[in-house]
């Protein structure tokens, strides 16, 4: 068997801090590697700037120019962490055996990386990098984590725990996940819908090399919530379930308070006709939630447009 050809894909949204130092790594890291004869000398480092405002696109250019082993594409706008990820992957599908994703920060140990490849040539098509620990996490990010785990659980959808975005995908993975043609993407949901036969890295998540995170409290719940409505349509039962059991509250109490002769009194309607409309609020509010994707997925938008490429593809990026 002839050596692997890897692919490391890194999105990028303002690392201007950490990617100079993420670049050293990397480099040292693939070298090694090559050396050891684990990884062809046609691996490549692909970095995908998601729409940064800071000089990451500068520094990637330059990288590219400075070594012929790195890529750089941009997208025209940030669109997320997935939708960037998912734009490296497919340029790297056109050159790789297997690809390795990881985030910029180099919070994922890259010392694993062997064993990522090891598992591939045992013939996996997808290998998950899991935490062991989440010791570097402030307990906050922890405490949201772990209970999102647990809801995504509830609500049936498939996901590996405590895995994040840290994988290897085999070509033949990659082709299939751009089958997957859904908008809001939750590659965490989608990459267990593919099969093929995957196994498990353990690793230890380090600290954010430079530079604050780029998944502020907003991206991270709106994050959470694509993760649910993309793949579950519980919270729609659930709300029916929950309109069944409240109209039959509301029937026994009816009769109950007849046969008593009770009287309701204002605050007794008040409170009545605030609960109720803020039931259909809340109700609406998930209606929306689906209503919003529907009319999203309808529209078949292109999810990304590179704006540029830098560095030697060894496949034509035209293709
Ligand atoms: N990222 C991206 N686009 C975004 C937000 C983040 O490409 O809109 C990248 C970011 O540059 C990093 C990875 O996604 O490589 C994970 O982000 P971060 O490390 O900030 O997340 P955290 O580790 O705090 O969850
Ligand atoms: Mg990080």
């Amino acid at each position: 068997m002839s050596a692997i050809r890897l692919a490391l894909v890194i999105p990028c949204y303002n690392e201007e801090e950490v990617l100079p130092d993420t670049n050293e790594k990397l480099r040292r890291k693939i070298t090694e590697l090559m050396s050891a004869g684990k990884i062809s000398e046609e691996s490549r480092i692909l970095y995908v700037d998601d729409g940064s405002r800071d000089r990451t696109w500068e520094l990637i250019s330059q990288f590219c120019s400075q070594d012929p082993q790195i890529m750089g594409v941009k997208l025209a706008h940030n669109r997320g962490h997935q939708t960037a990820l998912l734009a490296g992957l497919e340029c790297a599908e056109k050159f790789c055996d297997c690809a390795i994703s990881l985030d910029a920060d180099l919070q994922d140990d890259i010392e694993v990386f062997g064993e990522f490849l090891e598992k591939y040539e045992e013939g996996c098509d997808i290998v998950y990098g899991v935490r062991s620990s989440r010791e570097s996490d402030t307990a906050f990010k922890r405490g949201t984590a772990q209970g999102f785990y647990k809801l995504m659980k509830a609500f049936g959808v498939e996901i590996v725990y405590n895995h994040a975005d840290y994988r290897l995908m085999s070509r033949r993975a990659i082709g299939a996940l751009s089958d997957y043609k859904e908008t809001s993407l939750f590659l965490r949901g989608i990459v267990p819908m593919i099969g093929y036969r995957t196994d498990y890295v353990y690793y230890t998540r380090g600290e954010r090399l430079a530079g604050e995170s780029k998944y502020p409290l907003k991206k991270m719940l709106s994050f959470a919530m694509d993760g649910i409505t993309s793949f579950s349509v519980k919270p729609l039962r659930l709300l029916f379930s929950f309109g069944v059991i409240l109209l039959c509250l509301a029937v026994i109490g009816a009769i109950v308070a007849l046969s008593l002769g009770a009287f309701v009194g204002f605050w007794g309607i008040f409170c009545l006709i605030g609960a109720a409309s803020g039931i259909h609020l809340i109700a609406a509010g998930v209606l929306g939630e689906y209503i919003g994707k529907i009319y999203l997925e309808a529209k078949k938008r292109p999810r990304y447009h590179i704006e540029a490429a830098a560095g030697v593809f060894p496949g034509n990026p035209e293709e």
